[in-house]
């Protein structure tokens, strides 16, 4: 049977937001140009104050504070934001994701290229 309309709760905006989060990440560029970098690095500031659970917001603002993206390479910010998640991870007390380039291609990778030029 169908479920009835409800609000996501925050499990569902967590998956949403970290599917969003890791589909940038392995499909932004290899060689990111300064304003490229200086765009996602906007993003991900903007993200911290806008994302609607306002303890997790704040828990990702000190985040960034303390560990600044690195946004130098696709392969570098799929690092960093990997290791992000499980620091949020540990937190919550759930098992740590493996952050090589296999697992995490793997898990959000794929056509993404494909996907973006079709876009
Ligand atoms: P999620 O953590 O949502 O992960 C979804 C999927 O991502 C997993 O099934 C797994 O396949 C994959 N995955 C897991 N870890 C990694 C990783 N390290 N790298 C790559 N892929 C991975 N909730 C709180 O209660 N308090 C908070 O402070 C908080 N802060 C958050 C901050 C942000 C930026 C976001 C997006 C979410 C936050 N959440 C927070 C929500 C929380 O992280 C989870 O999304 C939520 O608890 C649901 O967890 P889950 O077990 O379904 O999997």
């Amino acid at each position: 049977a169908q479920q009835p309309p409800h609000p996501p709760s925050r499990q569902e905006l967590g998956n949403a937001g970290w599917l969003l989060l890791h589909k940038i990440a392995t499909t932004f560029e290899d060689d990111p140009s300064p304003a490229e970098q200086a765009r996602l690095r906007r993003f991900l500031d903007d993200w911290s104050y806008l994302y609607p659970c306002s303890e997790c917001a704040g828990h990702f603002q000190a985040l960034l504070r303390e560990n600044p993206p690195d946004t130098s390479s696709r392969l570098a910010f799929m690092a960093w934001l990997c290791q992000a998640h499980n620091t949020v991870n540990k937190r919550l007390g759930k098992e740590l994701f493996p952050c090589d380039v296999e697992a995490l291609e793997g898990r959000w990778g794929g056509c993404g290229c494909a996907e973006k030029s079709a876009g």
